[in-house]
Protein backbone atom coordinates (compact mmCIF):
# COMPACT_ATOMS: atom_id res chain seq x y z
CA UNK A 1 0.00 0.00 0.00
CA UNK A 2 1.40 3.16 -0.77
CA UNK A 3 2.50 5.79 1.71
CA UNK A 4 3.26 9.33 2.20
CA UNK A 5 4.39 11.44 4.92
CA UNK A 6 2.51 14.31 6.04
CA UNK A 7 3.04 17.20 9.04
CA UNK A 8 0.50 19.34 10.93
CA UNK A 9 2.74 22.41 11.37
CA UNK A 10 3.52 24.70 14.15
CA UNK A 11 0.17 27.23 13.57
CA UNK A 12 -2.24 24.27 12.94
CA UNK A 13 -1.09 22.64 16.32
CA UNK A 14 -1.04 26.01 18.10
CA UNK A 15 -4.72 26.29 17.06
CA UNK A 16 -6.04 23.32 18.43
CA UNK A 17 -6.97 21.86 14.83
CA UNK A 18 -5.24 18.13 15.37
CA UNK A 19 -8.06 16.45 15.61
CA UNK A 20 -9.30 17.79 12.41
CA UNK A 21 -6.81 17.88 10.47
CA UNK A 22 -6.52 13.90 10.42
CA UNK A 23 -10.37 13.28 10.31
CA UNK A 24 -9.90 15.12 6.73
CA UNK A 25 -7.25 12.28 6.09
CA UNK A 26 -9.15 9.19 7.81
CA UNK A 27 -12.94 10.51 6.28
CA UNK A 28 -11.20 9.92 2.96
CA UNK A 29 -9.65 6.59 2.49
CA UNK A 30 -6.18 7.72 4.73
CA UNK A 31 -5.06 5.50 7.42
CA UNK A 32 -2.94 6.36 9.94
CA UNK A 33 0.22 4.16 9.71
CA UNK A 34 2.30 6.12 12.25
CA UNK A 35 1.88 9.05 14.40
CA UNK A 36 4.51 11.51 16.47
CA UNK A 37 4.00 15.20 18.11
CA UNK A 38 7.78 16.49 18.03
CA UNK A 39 9.39 19.85 18.71
CA UNK A 40 11.72 20.07 15.47
CA UNK A 41 15.26 21.88 15.73
CA UNK A 42 17.01 24.44 13.55
CA UNK A 43 18.99 21.25 12.26
CA UNK A 44 16.22 18.96 11.74
CA UNK A 45 14.06 21.52 10.12
CA UNK A 46 16.64 22.64 8.18
CA UNK A 47 17.78 19.29 7.13
CA UNK A 48 14.24 18.02 6.36
CA UNK A 49 13.65 21.13 3.76
CA UNK A 50 17.37 21.20 2.63
CA UNK A 51 15.86 21.05 -0.86
CA UNK A 52 14.94 24.94 -0.66
CA UNK A 53 18.28 25.83 1.25
CA UNK A 54 19.30 28.28 -1.62
CA UNK A 55 15.59 29.78 -1.59
CA UNK A 56 14.70 33.44 -0.50
CA UNK A 57 12.14 31.91 2.53
CA UNK A 58 14.79 29.14 3.37
CA UNK A 59 15.06 30.95 6.89
CA UNK A 60 11.80 31.76 7.54
CA UNK A 61 10.96 28.35 7.24
CA UNK A 62 12.95 27.01 9.05
CA UNK A 63 12.20 29.16 12.41
CA UNK A 64 8.13 29.06 11.44
CA UNK A 65 8.57 25.21 11.56
CA UNK A 66 10.76 25.38 14.88
CA UNK A 67 8.32 27.82 16.12
CA UNK A 68 7.05 25.13 17.90
CA UNK A 69 5.64 21.54 18.42
CA UNK A 70 4.50 19.56 14.86
CA UNK A 71 2.66 16.37 14.43
CA UNK A 72 4.69 14.00 11.88
CA UNK A 73 2.54 11.29 10.48
CA UNK A 74 2.89 8.53 7.88
CA UNK A 75 -0.77 8.27 5.87
CA UNK A 76 -0.92 4.77 4.17
CA UNK A 77 -3.78 4.11 1.10
CA UNK A 78 -4.37 3.78 -2.58
CA UNK A 79 -2.51 7.02 -3.76
CA UNK A 80 -1.88 8.27 -0.80
CA UNK A 81 0.88 10.87 -2.08
CA UNK A 82 -1.34 12.45 -4.53
CA UNK A 83 -4.50 12.05 -2.22
CA UNK A 84 -2.88 14.04 0.70
CA UNK A 85 -2.01 16.71 -1.79
CA UNK A 86 -5.09 17.27 -3.33
CA UNK A 87 -6.93 16.91 0.47
CA UNK A 88 -4.10 19.74 1.39
CA UNK A 89 -4.94 22.49 -1.37
CA UNK A 90 -2.53 24.56 -2.86
CA UNK A 91 0.63 25.87 -0.91
CA UNK A 92 -0.74 29.57 -0.47
CA UNK A 93 -3.88 29.30 1.32
CA UNK A 94 -5.26 32.30 -0.86
CA UNK A 95 -5.50 30.18 -3.65
CA UNK A 96 -6.67 26.55 -2.19
CA UNK A 97 -9.63 25.48 -3.01
CA UNK A 98 -12.61 25.44 -1.34
CA UNK A 99 -12.83 22.53 1.87
CA UNK A 100 -9.06 21.96 1.36
CA UNK A 101 -7.38 21.68 4.68
CA UNK A 102 -4.95 24.97 3.58
CA UNK A 103 -8.17 26.58 2.86
CA UNK A 104 -10.04 26.01 6.21
CA UNK A 105 -7.03 26.37 8.53
CA UNK A 106 -4.39 27.98 6.87
CA UNK A 107 -3.60 31.73 7.11
CA UNK A 108 -0.73 32.18 4.90
CA UNK A 109 1.80 31.08 2.68
CA UNK A 110 4.22 30.51 5.64
CA UNK A 111 2.53 29.30 8.40
CA UNK A 112 -0.04 27.17 6.22
CA UNK A 113 -0.87 24.42 8.37
CA UNK A 114 0.22 20.91 6.68
CA UNK A 115 3.07 19.06 5.01
CA UNK A 116 2.99 16.62 2.38
CA UNK A 117 5.93 14.70 0.08
CA UNK A 118 5.06 15.67 -3.21
CA UNK A 119 5.86 12.02 -4.79
CA UNK A 120 6.45 8.92 -4.15
CA UNK A 121 9.95 8.64 -4.27
CA UNK A 122 10.11 12.28 -1.53
CA UNK A 123 7.49 10.12 0.51
CA UNK A 124 9.77 7.43 0.95
CA UNK A 125 12.99 9.38 2.00
CA UNK A 126 10.71 11.59 3.80
CA UNK A 127 9.16 8.70 6.25
CA UNK A 128 12.57 7.22 6.61
CA UNK A 129 13.98 11.27 8.09
CA UNK A 130 11.06 11.06 10.57
CA UNK A 131 10.24 7.04 11.38
CA UNK A 132 12.48 4.12 12.26
CA UNK A 133 10.77 0.62 10.55
CA UNK A 134 9.28 -0.55 13.83
CA UNK A 135 7.18 2.60 14.28
CA UNK A 136 4.99 2.46 11.27
CA UNK A 137 2.21 -0.48 11.69
P1 LIG B 1 5.24 21.62 1.85
O1 LIG B 1 6.57 21.16 1.26
O2 LIG B 1 5.39 22.30 3.17
O3 LIG B 1 4.24 20.52 1.84
P2 LIG B 1 4.49 22.68 -0.68
O4 LIG B 1 5.04 21.40 -1.22
O5 LIG B 1 3.08 23.00 -1.01
O6 LIG B 1 4.62 22.72 0.89
P3 LIG B 1 6.99 23.94 -1.34
O7 LIG B 1 7.20 24.61 -2.64
O8 LIG B 1 7.59 22.60 -1.12
O9 LIG B 1 5.39 23.89 -1.11
O10 LIG B 1 7.46 24.95 -0.20
C1 LIG B 1 7.73 24.48 1.12
C2 LIG B 1 7.19 25.48 2.10
O11 LIG B 1 7.93 26.68 1.98
C3 LIG B 1 5.74 25.87 1.87
O12 LIG B 1 4.83 25.04 2.52
C4 LIG B 1 5.69 27.27 2.42
O13 LIG B 1 5.44 27.26 3.82
C5 LIG B 1 7.08 27.79 2.16
N1 LIG B 1 7.06 28.60 0.94
C6 LIG B 1 7.00 28.17 -0.33
N2 LIG B 1 7.01 29.18 -1.21
C7 LIG B 1 7.08 30.31 -0.46
C8 LIG B 1 7.13 31.69 -0.75
N3 LIG B 1 7.12 32.14 -2.00
N4 LIG B 1 7.20 32.55 0.30
C9 LIG B 1 7.23 32.11 1.56
N5 LIG B 1 7.20 30.81 1.91
C10 LIG B 1 7.11 29.92 0.92
MG1 LIG C 1 6.96 20.71 -0.73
Amino acid sequence: MEQTLSIIKPDAVKKGVIGKIVDRFESNGLRVAAMKKMQLDAKKAGDFYAVHAERPFYGELVEFMTSGPVVVMVLEGEGAMAKNRDLMGATNPKEAAKGTIRADFADSIDANAVHGSDSVENAANEIKFFFSKEEIV
